[in-house]
């Protein structure tokens, strides 16, 4: 069961022995580049998680390094080198297009290096620095945060076998993130949550958006279909009203929702009606192919989990031997190469 989602032991240890990880001892000098709206969070978790030592930050805007250094009494440094020779490790939390050459200068340093979501702007680009980071002997780590969501942690529980999975992702417009199209900035939240569902390469991409704020793609939709004959569908949209963030997993006799957003899992399932019959049961009997059967909801308990930190602690105990990375960056690669493939499709079905 525990496979589905490829969290295992390292996820379970995360979220039930948090307060033991402060036991550990060696701290890890670790800094943030890039201290905009999410390098923030990544300094103010670092600047409290027991197991590692706030060294720094770095940020080209100099106005805005002061403002964060200030507010959690860290230091601000004046170039990214001088930041990485008092550090052992980084956060990369810049805008998309930069993270190759910053993560480059990182790795090429011999820093581990935690990159924000998308790994970079390209494969060639991602396919180089995991190539350096292993000649470096350094940990490469993606921001793929939404596979700590704690209402899709909860599926750990449940043995999965999805046939088709209905995704939608849709949020107002802000002209964050538009420095990259919808399908690198929203949809690989998805395409890498779909990869680790489903587990098996993608057979045939169908896909098509639409450009309306920016020049770029704002609403995107794709069709996949998997070599085991899993169907994915999913939208994703920044010219929204309200945001949206739900999947709908359907197999053999089980129904899933998730609503990330409400943090809330619901599981419908088809049992034989002289089974459980103590569990909360949905329906009347039903007749399916011959057997009386009963449709029986559960809404799993959702743990109160806080995704960064539980991300951050990952990095920094996969730094110390202790775990490994649950978004390494070959998984970042492989969502960042399909999402690439579903944006040229879009592109090619526009022109
Ligand atoms: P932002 O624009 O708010 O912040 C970026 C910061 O980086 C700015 O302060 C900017 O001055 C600084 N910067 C830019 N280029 C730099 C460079 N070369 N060196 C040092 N500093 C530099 O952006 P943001 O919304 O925080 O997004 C940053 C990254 O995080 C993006 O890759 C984005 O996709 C990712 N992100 C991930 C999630 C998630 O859910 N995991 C959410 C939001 C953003």
């Amino acid at each position: 069961m525990l496979k589905t989602l490829n969290l295992s032991k390292n996820i379970l240890r995360l979220m039930e022995n948090s307060k033991s990880n402060q036991n550990i001892i060696s701290k890890i000098p670790i800094g943030v580049i890039g201290v905009g709206h999410l390098g923030r969070y990544h300094v103010k978790h670092y600047s409290t998680l027991k197991n590692a030592s706030l060294v720094g930050i770095y940020d080209q805007d100099r106005k805005r390094a002061a403002q964060i250094s200030k507010q959690y009494g860290t230091l601000s440094f004046s170039s990214i080198n001088d930041l990485l020779a008092a550090c052992e490790a980084v956060s990369i939390v810049t805008p998309t297009p930069s993270h190759g050459k910053v993560a480059e200068i990182c790795i090429r340093a011999g820093k581990h290096v935690f990159i924000e979501k998308p790994i970079t702007k390209s494969v060639q680009e991602a396919d180089s620095l995991l190539n350096l980071a292993d000649k470096k002997g350094v940990l490469i780590q993606v921001g793929h945060i939404e596979r700590l969501n704690p209402a899709l942690l909860t599926l750990e529980r449940y043995a999965l076998n999805p046939k088709f999975i209905e995704v939608q992702r849709l949020a107002p417009y802000t002209s964050r993130g538009t420095d990259v199209p919808v399908v690198l900035d929203l949809m690989i939240h998805d395409i890498d949550i779909l990869m680790a569902l489903v587990k098996s390469p993608v057979k045939h991409i169908h896909a098509s958006g639409v450009s309306i704020m920016t020049n770029s793609v704002d609403i995107a939709n794709a069709r996949l279909r998997f070599e085991n004959g899993t169907v994915a569908s999913i939208t994703s949209s920044r010219i929204a009203k309200d945001k949206v963030r739900k999947i709908k997993i359907f197999q053999k006799n089980m129904y899933v929702t998730i609503d990330f957003l409400l943090g809330l899992t619901e599981v419908y399932r088809v049992m034989d009606t002289h089974k459980e019959e103590s569990r909360a049961l949905f329906s009347a009997p039903l007749e399916a192919n011959g057997k009386l059967r009963q449709i029986q909801y559960e809404k799993p308990p959702v743990k109160k989990t806080d995704a960064l930190k539980m991300e951050l602690e990952n990095f920094l105990d996969s730094i110390a031997g202790t775990a490994t990375p649950i978004v390494d960056g070959k998984a970042g690669r492989d969502a960042l190469d399909l999402a690439l493939k579903i944006h040229d499709l879009i592109l090619e079905d526009l022109h």
